[in-house]
């Protein structure tokens, strides 16, 4: 999915830049801006938008701004993104549904699903396959997660001890990219645990909202803060 604009994730009028709301005035916020990540109804997005419950990370209301150009996203459909500008500091922004990552033709559940699979074994060849997508493709999805896993394993797992301070150690895997993979779901799971209204979305687009649709991109940082 190519997107030529900043991209901002669900924020909370009133609240913390960049953040997504959960229960208890807990909020999930994320250190990459400029990207809001929307959730995944887009009827919801307008209500927001039009209730002024979408800002900007400067803490502006964001307004309608017309849209994107439309894209396929594999897996998830037509996409035709919503785009609003901010009525504090006029930059505008694309709003990214969770489903999906910042320069990826497919969606995150088919990429996660490749992720699993790899983790458990599979080559870039059996898993293309077995999705119908390009070896090529399947293959970059693979280099891309593989190249920044450590860095995923570092802030997924600063994520899960925010998220859930008792958690115990996970399964350890032989390479960092099954390890990877499974603080992902450790961090889900302990998100629906303690925040309960994540439960709607899927692990991988959560781990999409949580690095700004960049799972597969260099940077990536992220951070649970209480807003209590
Ligand atoms: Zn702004």
């Amino acid at each position: 999915m190519v997107c030529d604009d900043n991209l901002i994730t669900f924020c909370r009028r009133n609240g913390p830049p960049r953040s997504l709301p959960g229960r208890e005035g807990r909020s999930l916020v994320l250190m990459e801006a400029p990207v809001i990540m929307v959730g995944t109804d887009s009827v919801e997005v307008e209500r927001r938008l039009s209730a002024g419950e979408l800002a900007c990370p400067c803490g502006g209301e964001l307004a309608r701004w017309g849209y994107a150009r439309a894209r396929t996203v594999r897996g998830v459909g037509v996409l035709r993104p919503r785009r609003a500008r901010c009525g504090r500091c006029a930059v505008t922004h694309v709003l990214l549904m969770v489903s999906c990552l910042l320069r990826r033709a497919d969606g995150v559940d088919v990429i996660g699903a490749a992720l699993r699979w790899k983790a458990a074994g599979a080559g870039h060849r059996r898993i293309a396959e077995r999705l119908g997508r390009p070896v090529a493709t399947v293959r970059g999805w693979l280099r891309g997660f593989a190249r920044h896993a450590q860095g995923v394993c570092s802030a997924f797992t600063a994520l899960l001890v925010r998220l859930d301070p008792l958690t115990g150690p996970l399964p350890s895997h032989p390479s960092l990219f099954a390890d990877a993979v499974e603080v992902i779901g450790g961090c889900a799971a302990a998100a629906r645990r303690r925040l309960g209204v994540v439960g709607a979305v899927s692990p991988w687009q959560l781990a999409a909202a949580f690095t700004n649709g960049r799972l597969l991109a260099a940077g990536l940082t992220v951070e649970l803060i209480n807003t209590n």
